[in-house]
């Protein structure tokens, strides 16, 4: 077909699978085994039916913003908010990369950024991580002589492979790119790595990224936002509302408000997922399984004799579902989502048989 010849075509992301059905231990796609804060159910039977006759009208629309600027200590004109974190990223590819110079991120890494970097035509460069799995801060400083990139991203921990990089180094990477925009997505933060946050007093060039999916167990609400200096806001706010005034529906921004609020259940469910997370790494290790330390809530696993392929499918048979990519340098390992305790000791049992 002629019309062809002028489609946007796109490779489009593949996430983890959903199976629907029940009984499945799905610890692929790093979703929260522990419900949203109780404060979250109390707040959805308030809601009213008729306010959703309305555009989120007012006071709505900035109260999320303002139960984050309260969490974290930032006024609100430093807060973006978006339909989940992936949209936030998606903008600020959109708003920040436009220089016609090719971006830089880890060759292994959140496969939805090559993904955003072809949809909106913006070259790229990935720095291959170390023989660790570690970002090399170096590849992120200009060289005199190398031509300029056109911004930089990089998750903190990284995913897949869980591994933090320490603050002190982000705000090295950031003081040597100030002519580009660093977005750094801190999706796993808030188990146990220390957020680049306290930066953006600093560097007005610095976008740190967060997102309700998975410390704040609200995956299916999609919300995400983005902290930086009120002028990078302003630009991403701008470019927002010429694509989708509305992006956050009247439920999420309150349900939202209501999760930020409970800061002791937040703690406590973190809490548990890192102790749950410790004792894999001892249990996994015990099983011949090799990992590089890891601060979110997933193990980035190899196994010593069999192959991560096999385990993959031997799993799926058992109804435990992890993920596996079948990617130049990571072919031989898999992804572990922390679950429930219960959820675990029934992923030690099934790998105990088959890794015999
Ligand atoms: C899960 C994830 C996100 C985005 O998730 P949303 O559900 O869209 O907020 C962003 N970055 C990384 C690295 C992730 O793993």
């Amino acid at each position: 077909m002629k019309w062809e010849e002028n489609v946007r075509r796109v490779v489009p992301y593949t996430a983890g699978e959903q199976p629907g059905r029940k009984g499945v231990i799905k610890l692929n796609t790093n979703e929260n085994p522990y419900p949203p804060a109780p404060g979250v159910e109390r707040r959805l039977r308030e809601l009213e039916t008729d306010r959703m006759r309305l555009y989120p009208p007012f006071p709505e629309q900035t109260k999320l913003a303002s139960a984050l600027g309260a969490c974290y200590g930032i006024d609100t004109d430093r807060i973006f908010i978006g339909d989940g974190s992936d949209d936030v990223l998606s903008l600020a590819f959109l708003t920040f990369f436009q220089s016609g110079r090719p971006i830089l991120f880890p060759d292994i890494t959140y496969s939805f950024y090559p993904v955003w970097a072809d949809l909106y035509r913006i070259p790229y460069r990935c720095a291959a991580l170390d023989s660790d799995f570690k970002i090399r801060v170096e590849d992120y400083i200009p060289k005199a002589g190398e031509s300029p990139v056109g911004g930089v991203v990089f998750p903190n921990p990284n995913a897949p492979t869980g591994v933090l990089m320490p603050v002190e180094e982000i705000e090295r990477i950031v003081a040597a790119n100030r002519d580009v925009v660093v977005i750094v997505d801190e999706a796993y933060i808030d188990f146990g790595g220390t957020s680049c946050l306290p930066l953006v007093d600093r560097y007005d060039n610095l976008l740190v990224v967060q997102t309700f999916s998975k410390s704040r167990s609200m995956a299916g609400m999609r919300i995400g936002y983005a902290m930086g200096s009120p002028k990078l806001i302003r630009y991403i706010n701008d470019v927002k509302y010429s694509v989708n005034s509305y992006t956050m529906n009247y439920p999420a921004l309150e349900l939202g408000a209501a999760a930020v609020e409970d800061t002791a259940y937040f703690k406590e469910c973190c809490g548990r997922i890192v102790r749950t997370r410790e004792r894999a790494q001892q249990e996994l290790g015990r099983l011949g399984f090799t990992f590089p330390r890891s601060y979110a809530n997933f193990l980035f696993v190899s196994h010593e004799r069999v192959p991560a392929k096999g385990i993959f499918e031997k799993l799926k048979e058992n109804d435990i579902y992890v993920r596996y990519w079948d990617k130049e340098r990571i072919s031989n390992h898999l992804r572990i989502t922390i679950g429930t305790d219960e959820q675990m000791e029934a992923l030690y049992r099934a790998l105990e048989s088959i890794v015999q």
